[in-house]
């Protein structure tokens, strides 16, 4: 069966921005002799980290980077975790360090994220790159907002004058989120768990992004009529009609009714999920231009 033209295919999305970073590398080495390199640190063993860095570390190798992984035991102590972080700083065949969260109690992520230079810092999580995505300046852009506003200007084209909401205020998706779409020129309302009015806030908006990591709670008939949908959250829940013990995956809209409704709108899985991974590969190229004088658009 086709698939409605009002869903956006994230997969297929991801998977144009990957050949371009495959045909970046190429460049890259070709006229520059540059191999970008991402190295990914993952501490302890929590299972859905170890899936999606085996994930980054697969799809780093397909795009021709070069690829190193560090696998550190759960009890690592912060400042062996810092020294790794300072020598791949120091290392000139890494171009981005991505330090996999979440990390264990003990140790304290805002330190070793500040540790991270801040050009290598693909996930753009460092508070010089925050501050330069606040100020219009050139920072690392976190992965998950770049692939929804990749989206969003690819299905809509020009954003300026649209009403957004962002529902979540996060650090890693709500707010760079809403300061991407600022940048865009939309008129931007970021939602979180004290907005009054929810419902009402969001059937006024052209542009709906949903972040917070509740099953469907932003419900379809709040979606204006035209509106673009990106629902960021992924949530498992129960499926008994799929079998005993089953789950599901969905996000935080709810898909059937919002899609008959809108003009274009993410799946959940499917949707800004791929494009998080392809994201942190077009970054990581970025991160390695820069630090070689190379301008990102040439390559
Ligand atoms: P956080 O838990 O850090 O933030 C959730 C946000 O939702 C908070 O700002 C919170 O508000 C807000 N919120 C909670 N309840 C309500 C409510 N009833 N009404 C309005 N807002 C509410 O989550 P993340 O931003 O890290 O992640 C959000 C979702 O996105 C999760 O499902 C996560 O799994 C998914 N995700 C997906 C990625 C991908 O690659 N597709 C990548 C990253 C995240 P307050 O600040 O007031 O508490």
């Amino acid at each position: 069966m086709d698939t409605p033209s009002n869903i956006i295919d994230g997969k297929a999305f991801a998977a144009r921005v990957r050949a371009d970073v495959a045909k970046s590398v190429v460049t890259l080495k070709a006229d520059h002799g540059v191999t970008p390199g991402l190295a990914v640190v993952v501490v302890g063993e929590d299972p859905a980290s170890q899936v999606y860095v085996r994930n980054k570390v697969k799809q780093t190798a397909e795009v021709g980077m070069h690829s190193i992984h560090h696998e550190l035991p759960a009890e690592t102590a912060q400042e062996a975790l810092v020294t790794k972080v300072r020598e791949l700083n120091a290392d000139p065949a890494i171009h981005g360090i991505l330090v996999q969260l979440p990390l264990p109690a003990h140790i304290d992520e805002a330190a070793v994220i500040e540790t991270i230079a801040p050009e290598k810092d693909v996930d753009g999580f460092h508070v010089v790159n925050t501050g330069l995505l606040a100020t219009g300046g050139r920072g690392m852009v976190p992965c998950t907002p770049l692939g929804c506003i990749m989206m969003l200007k690819d299905c809509l084209g020009d954003l300026s004058g649209k009403k957004a909401i962002v529902v979540g205020r996060s650090n890693i998706v709500g707010k760079p989120m809403a300061q991407l779409l600022l940048d865009a020129n939309c008129t931007v309302t970021i939602a979180h768990s004290r907005t009054r009015d929810l419902a009402g806030e969001v059937r006024a908006a052209d542009i709906v992004v949903a972040a917070v990591g509740r099953p469907e709670m932003v419900k379809g008939d709040w979606i204006k009529n035209g509106a673009a949908v990106i629902d960021v959250g992924i949530n498992r829940i129960d499926a008994p009609e799929r079998g005993e013990g089953k789950t599901r995956l969905v996000g935080d809209v709810e898909f059937e009714t919002a899609a008959k409704h809108a003009a274009a709108i993410t799946p959940v899985p499917g949707g800004v999920g791929p494009m998080t991974i392809a994201c942190l590969l077009k970054n990581t190229v970025t991160a390695a231009c820069r630090q070689n004088n190379i301008d990102p658009d040439s390559v």
